[in-house]
């Protein structure tokens, strides 16, 4: 915890924001936590922030995070509204955290975006992997462009690591952009493994973002490594990298991802606009 203050401090940052933490109802976090520490993605994934909610509130205010998300997704139909539901009660009782909110392609998916947009939602949450479903679904045509519209960024676990599914990997979302080209993405794990893809669509889009959640760590890198030539694009696109961690869904310690980053080398500048500064324009302060 000393370490994270001090991370941040010898940037001259008044925090970190972290564009991709977890919280969810009980019952569906237990769910998560399950799937990895019973080795169910694979690789043995134990989660070292398994605690109650109010620890780890605790935890990221003491590592400094100023603002975060509470992302959350349904595996299936007649999930998302009751999830978004649970989000804006946690957002009510938790003032740093931002307003979250997911969405399925389903009947209803349009009313029940705008509804969670009217009381205040402030991003979203789309996993292509775990919903598995084609985000090209015309169910969620209106989705898109409401958040497009209301320049409300959506966070989208679309590449195919740590696990691919059958509409992950950049063409399904490219056409999703392609028809919705202002629409604020901000794409998960910079896209791994498609990280060349994932940057080429920043390239084409303004305001395509990128978060680092768990890219860079020793954990995630003996799976899908970033490619070393790729580096100086991440520098390219600075103003458009966020930090994100997964926190707490992580199976190593909040301070390796911030180490992880620094160890890039791409200078001073770079950490305190994806630490803290992008975020902070985009998400406010
Ligand atoms: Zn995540």
């Amino acid at each position: 915890m000393p370490d994270v203050v001090a991370f941040w401090r010898r940037l001259g940052l008044p925090g970190l924001i972290d564009v991709h933490t977890h919280f969810m109802p009980e019952n569906v976090l237990a769910k998560v936590w399950a799937f990895f520490e019973d080795g169910r993605s694979g690789a043995p994934w134990p989660i070292a922030y398994h605690l109650p909610e109010a620890d780890r509130l605790a935890l990221l205010r003491a590592f400094g995070v100023r603002r975060f998300t509470a992302l959350l997704y349904p595996h299936k139909a007649d999930m998302a509204a009751w999830l978004n539901d649970w989000a804006a009660e946690f957002a009510a009782r938790t003032p740093d955290a931002l307003h979250s909110a997911t969405f399925f392609p389903e009947p209803g998916a349009a009313e029940y975006v705008a509804a969670a947009l009217a009381a205040g939602a402030r991003v979203f949450k789309a996993h292509v992997q775990v919903g598995a479903y084609d985000p090209r679904d015309e169910q969620l045509t209106a989705v898109w462009g409401q958040l497009a519209e209301a320049g409300v960024p959506v966070v989208v676990h679309c590449g195919s690591g740590p696990h691919p599914g059958r509409f992950t990997g950049p063409g399904p979302f490219a056409e999703v952009l392609a028809r919705h080209p202002r629409l604020t993405a901000i794409i998960a794990h910079l896209g791994a493994p498609e990280y060349g893809e994932f940057l080429d669509l920043a390239v084409r889009y303004p305001r395509v973002h990128l978060d680092t959640t768990m890219t860079f760590t020793d954990f995630f890198s003996a799976a899908a490594a970033f490619p070393p030539e790729l580096v100086p694009r991440l520098a390219d696109l600075g103003d458009r990298i966020l930090l994100g961690t997964d926190f707490p869904n992580i199976p190593y310690a909040y301070i390796h991802q911030l180490d992880a980053l620094a160890g890039l080398g791409l200078g001073t500048p770079w950490l305190r606009a994806v630490c803290h500064d992008n975020a902070a324009r985009l998400l406010g302060p």
